[in-house]
């Protein structure tokens, strides 16, 4: 039996921000992952700014080495395309402009395959003296002990330890058979992703595209440009009106690609590459109780995926940060109970909770496809607003503001 002070199952992210950040703090642990890296993960590898800030916090040294990583693509913003089919695009920096060389020097965004992420993430944590990771070991049972976690697995796998962090994602038993959180349709998205090589159109600076089209309301379809001509397609849908629409996300992603009049031209010399494949996302939005007796719940086995952008992998890495930095508390005032281990909840939901509630709000906003087309329709045209949209991307109180309908009239007021 292994025994390690901190045990992380998972080497997702999350799983992966915490081992990090725990090597920073000269505490060792052993990281479990039912996978052999390089291994997949079904997703729509946009990486926002949120990424390369939280790396910079753990260690700078890896935010460096991966703003120089040759696998991933350099973006610089979104373009939202209306039910109407106008395009918005908005640089995630308010000053951004296409020709102005000097912003393209610092983009805040990147896509990137997680194959390729996830396996970067697994290579730093195995350059850390603190850090054991044993891969393709699938965690199966967790025993609460007067002295700590005892989790067991595959192929006699034993590790006790004193506190446990859980970051093995969006179908965690953990989450579910011990921290009694269940899949809630409102709070529950479906997302369908494949990878083609060879569509046309994309922008020049990478920008991500997301297009709601009218069917697919409150949710999108998305095409993401990837290094190598290859592109990051997909349809994500709220679970709620998967269910009640009865709709099937690969026949409608396969749909829109066929027959939609302005995509399907896009995609005329395009190639499947690989099969098409389909996840949850645990949607944020909401305040759950993600730490109990000895544990600490991150990223997707805590419910913290943005509702109105779908972004999961940037709230992973920052609540295993914070994860890391409780179980050190823990280990050092030796309190592993439900109430000393709350402080996580608070510092999490401190963090991310105005964020991720707002989003709820937007994202119920946007399946009204009118108000979508008018917002699109206004911004365009109007520079101040565009600038507003682009400050979305780092301020919460702006975010706030777009999901009041006084913003709306305003808008329209002032149109
Ligand atoms: C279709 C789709 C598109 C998305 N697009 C984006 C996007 O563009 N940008 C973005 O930021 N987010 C996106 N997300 C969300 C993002 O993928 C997740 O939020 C992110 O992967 C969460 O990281 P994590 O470390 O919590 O979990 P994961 O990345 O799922 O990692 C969990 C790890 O735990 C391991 N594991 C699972 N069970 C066990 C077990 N029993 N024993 C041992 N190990 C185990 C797994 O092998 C895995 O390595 C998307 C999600 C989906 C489904």
């Amino acid at each position: 039996m292994l025994i390690s002070r901190v045990g992380i199952i998972g080497a997702g992210p999350a799983g992966a921000a915490a081992a990090l950040q725990l090597n920073q703090l000269g505490i060792d642990c052993v990281v479990v992952d039912k996978a052999v890296f390089p291994r997949d993960k079904i997703c729509g590898d946009g990486l926002s700014g949120k990424v390369i800030t939280c790396l910079n916090r753990i260690d700078p040294e890896i935010a460096i080495r991966l703003q120089e990583a040759p696998f991933k693509l350099n973006s610089w913003g979104v373009s939202f395309v209306s039910p109407n089919r106008q395009e918005l695009d908005i640089g995630y920096r308010p000053d951004y402009n296409g020709k102005d060389a000097a912003h393209k020097k610092s983009p805040i965004g990147y896509v990137c395959k997680r194959l390729d992420f996830d396996n970067f993430l697994v290579e730093e944590m195995k350059r850390c003296a603190h850090i054991r990771l044993l891969e393709g070991v699938s965690v199966e049972q967790y025993t609460l002990e007067s002295d700590g976690y005892l989790i067991s697995g595959t192929g006699g796998f034993q590790l006790k330890c004193e506190i446990l962090i859980v970051a093995n994602g969006a179908h965690s038993s953990f989450t579910k058979d011990i921290a009694k959180i269940r899949m809630e349709p409102k709070y529950y998205a479906a997302g369908i992703r494949a990878y083609y090589k060879n569509v046309t159109g994309t922008n020049a600076d990478n920008f991500i595209e997301l297009h709601f089209i009218k069917k697919m309301l409150p949710g999108y379809f998305w095409i993401f440009p990837l290094p190598n001509g290859e592109a990051n397609v997909g349809v994500g849908m709220l679970s709620d009106a998967v269910r009640r629409k009865k709709v099937n996300l690969k026949n409608e992603l396969q749909d829109i690609i066929d027959k939609d009049p302005i995509i399907k031209e896009r995609f005329k010399n395009a190639t499947l590459i690989g099969s098409v494949e389909g996840y949850g996302l645990p949607l944020g939005g909401k305040q759950r109780a993600i730490s109990g007796e000895r544990y600490l719940l991150t990223g997707d086995a805590a419910f913290l995926i943005d509702p109105f952008t779908g972004e999961g992998i940037g709230n992973a890495l920052y609540t295993g940060r914070i994860a890391a930095n409780q179980a050190a508390k823990a280990l050092e005032q030796k309190d592993f109970s439900a109430a000393a281990l709350s402080a996580y909840d608070a510092e999490v939901y401190r963090v991310m909770g105005p964020e991720l509630r707002i989003s709820h709000r937007l994202q119920k906003l946007v399946k009204y496809a009118w108000l979508f087309n008018l917002l699109v329709k206004i911004s365009i045209r109007n520079k101040q607003v565009k600038e507003l949209l682009s400050c979305m991307f780092y301020e919460v109180d702006l975010r706030k503001k777009l999901a009041k309908p006084s913003f709306y009239i305003k808008l329209l007021l002032n149109r």
